[in-house]
């Protein structure tokens, strides 16, 4: 029987894990739920809260859009929102529940007094991400959206700069744009807003893939951290999946001479689904 070992740090961060328990504490109230974006991209997760009721709002059109029944609550998730959300909200009457991470909401902090200062805010990070979408909504300025090397060479901007990062952008690609940006003459404050929660999981992914025979990558396909872990495991094991769940595990095949089959999950994976999943290898016959 081959070894099963799970990677350490692997699954829900401190931020995710925080925003998924206050809307299953929530849901004992009674009210209508609501949460704006998915809670966590993790669609085993969505559906669970969706068949107990609780309705996802997706964007700002459909937020101004819903008529919401009295007493309704809206939930927060870790990635936050903008100030013009939050106006929306108030607008409607909405109790709001905020379980934006406290080391995104420290970004929005940042971003407003930097840009209260008179400073252009420079944001590393994919534009598209609701993360960022909800940091440039705390600008009170001009705001620019660096994803990559690419654009950091053709970014022109007069007067100061701040920049910072989404929380899980690459250490590495952050630092390589902040030295293009540098290069180019500004007056640059820069502050690495990176979280050292997906870091964590990368590294202990690296490490467990070099040695495992095989590699179970478990998170949602819409998952970036998880994609992410996945590039790393399966460039060191060739053998490795990316799964949402057990059963997502019935054509897996491996050879006998499997010894080590390593396990991570994203930072947006609860542990039940982890613990299901070594349960489900534990029980393959190899
Ligand atoms: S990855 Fe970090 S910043 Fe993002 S929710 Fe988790 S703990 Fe918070």
């Amino acid at each position: 029987m081959a070894e099963i070992r799970l990677a350490d740090p692997s699954g829900f961060c401190f931020g995710v894990k925080r925003a998924v328990d206050g809307v299953y504490e929530k849901l004992s109230s009674g009210r209508p739920i609501y949460t704006y974006g998915p809670i966590v991209h993790n669609e085993t997760v969505v559906s669970d809260l969706e068949n107990r009721g609780v309705k996802v709002i997706e964007d700002k059109e459909t937020l101004i859009g819903t008529d919401f029944e009295p007493d309704s609550c809206v939930i927060i998730r870790a990635h936050g929102i903008g100030r013009d959300i939050y106006s929306i909200l108030e607008e409607k009457g909405c109790e709001v529940d905020d379980f934006t991470c406290p080391f995104v909401k420290r970004i929005h902090d940042i971003v407003l007094e930097e840009s209260g200062k008179g400073r252009n805010i420079v944001i590393v990070g994919n534009p598209a991400h609701p993360e960022v979408i909800g940091i440039c909504g705390w600008c009170d300025g001009p705001v620019t959206v660096v994803r990559d090397e690419k654009e950091a060479e053709s970014l022109e901007i007069s007067g100061e700069i701040t920049i910072v990062a989404q929380t899980t952008f690459q250490h590495k690609k952050f630092t390589q744009i902040v030295e293009i940006i540098n290069e180019k003459g500004y007056n640059a404050n820069v502050v690495n807003t990176i979280c050292s929660a997906t870091k964590d999981r990368q590294d202990a992914a690296e490490v467990l893939s070099r040695s495992a025979d095989a590699m179970i990558v478990i998170g949602g396909s819409a998952s970036s951290n998880t994609r992410r872990l996945y590039e790393i495991a399966s460039a060191n094991c060739p053998n490795t999946v990316c799964v949402q769940k057990p059963e997502d595990l019935k054509e897996y095949k491996l050879p006998e001479s499997v010894k080590l089959i390593g396990i991570t999950a994203g930072a947006s994976t609860p542990q039940n689904i982890i613990e299901e999943v070594q349960k489900y290898v534990r029980g393959i016959d190899f």
